[in-house]
């Protein structure tokens, strides 16, 4: 039917056959209005409805209510990292702080030393972000204007099981997790995520922000990086990616009526990921896992093979089985998979055959 493959990539990432096929059975016409939703406007009834079920179904998969603001920014999640300080840090007088877990969490300090002083809590670096914090190695204070964390590091494969605990708002960037499972709400101040990887196509970033942190915004910032503007004009101040977020609330839809919500998605994310975590187990001299074992990420599994030659020839195998975009991120080498929300069973399951198939044809 179609030549499509299995596609392992860390963002823009693989969506839902099914989302696609309505996307494309709409390209010509959404229904009954003649035209597509990439030559919609953003003003028209058609993409009030977007947003607003959009923002229902994100709710409803959160089990949130009015206390919190669902926002949709573009700049991706990199902008995120200058617009969480400017908002919050700027003039707050007090430090933020930050967990540094990987290259993500690593990358948004440096903006955030911009705006203001920054605290380190941790940051295993010398570990190569093998690990997590443990709790008792995390003294967060009452006096920070809040705390950032990354729920899960896309490159280094390394996904918190549970939040930090915080006594000042919880800043997430779950870029590369969001909606992989059921989430406490009530434990953040505001989480981002970019679309690209279990959300959408690229262009659209959603923004969930606590009520009460809109207030400490300071006076004066460009209207476009204030958090408030997007918050009063239901993020319409200016042109939306519409086709991206008609497409993030299929893939919401998706998630609600196909999958039946994030505790059914999260047991099927532990079933994908710990197929490919029993053989990093089982084979532990060829496939040797990066991320510290109860530190493991069900997003993006890491792994190195034990030479530069045997990761090319791993890669290069696994292209003719049809298992693409499978090569590690530079900095940790070896190999990514990433089985986000959408990857299907069937592209895990022929992942594992082959990496079964490849261990007994190797030497070690
Ligand atoms: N945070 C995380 C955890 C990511 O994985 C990425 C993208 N790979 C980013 C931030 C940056 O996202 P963007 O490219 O949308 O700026």
């Amino acid at each position: 039917m179609h030549e499509r493959v299995y596609n392992f990539s860390p963002g823009p990432a693989v969506l839902p056959l099914k989302v696609l096929e309505q996307a494309q059975g709409e390209l010509l016409s959404l229904p009954g209005l003649g035209m597509s939703a990439m030559e919609i406007s953003h003003r028209s009834k058609w993409f009030d409805g977007v947003l607003a079920e959009t923002t229902a179904n994100l709710r409803k998969l959160l089990g949130i209510g009015e206390e919190f603001t669902v926002l949709y920014m573009q700049g991706g999640s990199r902008l995120q990292f200058s617009t969480i300080p400017m908002n919050f840090l700027r003039g707050a007088g007090k430090p933020a702080e930050y967990i540094v877990t990987g290259s993500w969490s690593k990358t948004a300090t440096a903006e955030a030393r911009r705006e203001g002083e920054v605290r380190i809590l941790f940051d295993n670096k010398d570990e190569n972000y093998r690990r997590l914090p443990r709790p008792d190695e995390l003294k967060s204070s009452a006096d920070a204007a809040y705390l950032y964390y990354c729920s899960n590091e896309t490159i280094q494969g390394v996904q918190f099981a549970a939040e930090p605990r915080a006594d000042v708002p919880l800043v997430c960037d779950a870029s590369s997790d969001f909606l992989c499972r059921p989430l406490d709400m009530s434990r953040y101040g505001v989480l981002f995520a970019c679309a690209q990887k279990n959300l959408g196509p690229a262009g659209v970033t959603v923004v969930i922000v606590r009520n009460d942190l809109l207030e400490r915004v300071p006076e004066g910032l460009h209207s476009m990086l204030d958090y408030r503007t997007y918050a009063k004009e239901n993020s319409l101040a200016n042109t939306p990616p519409v086709f991206a977020v008609y497409v993030v609330m299929l893939v919401t839809r998706w998630l609600l009526d196909d999958i039946g919500g994030l505790a059914k998605m999260y047991a099927l994310n532990r079933q994908k990921s710990g197929m490919l975590y029993g053989l990093l187990d089982k084979y532990p001299d060829l496939y040797q896992g990066h991320a510290q074992r109860d530190c493991r990420s069900l997003m993006n599994v890491t792994f190195r093979l034990p030479s530069e030659e045997a990761t090319a020839q791993f890669v290069k195998e696994a292209a003719a089985w049809r298992l693409c975009e499978l090569k590690g991120h530079r900095s940790v080498g070896g190999i990514r998979a990433s089985i986000y929300n959408a990857m299907p069973i069937e592209g895990v399951e022929a992942l594992r055959d082959f990496m079964i198939d490849f261990a007994k044809r190797s030497k070690t």
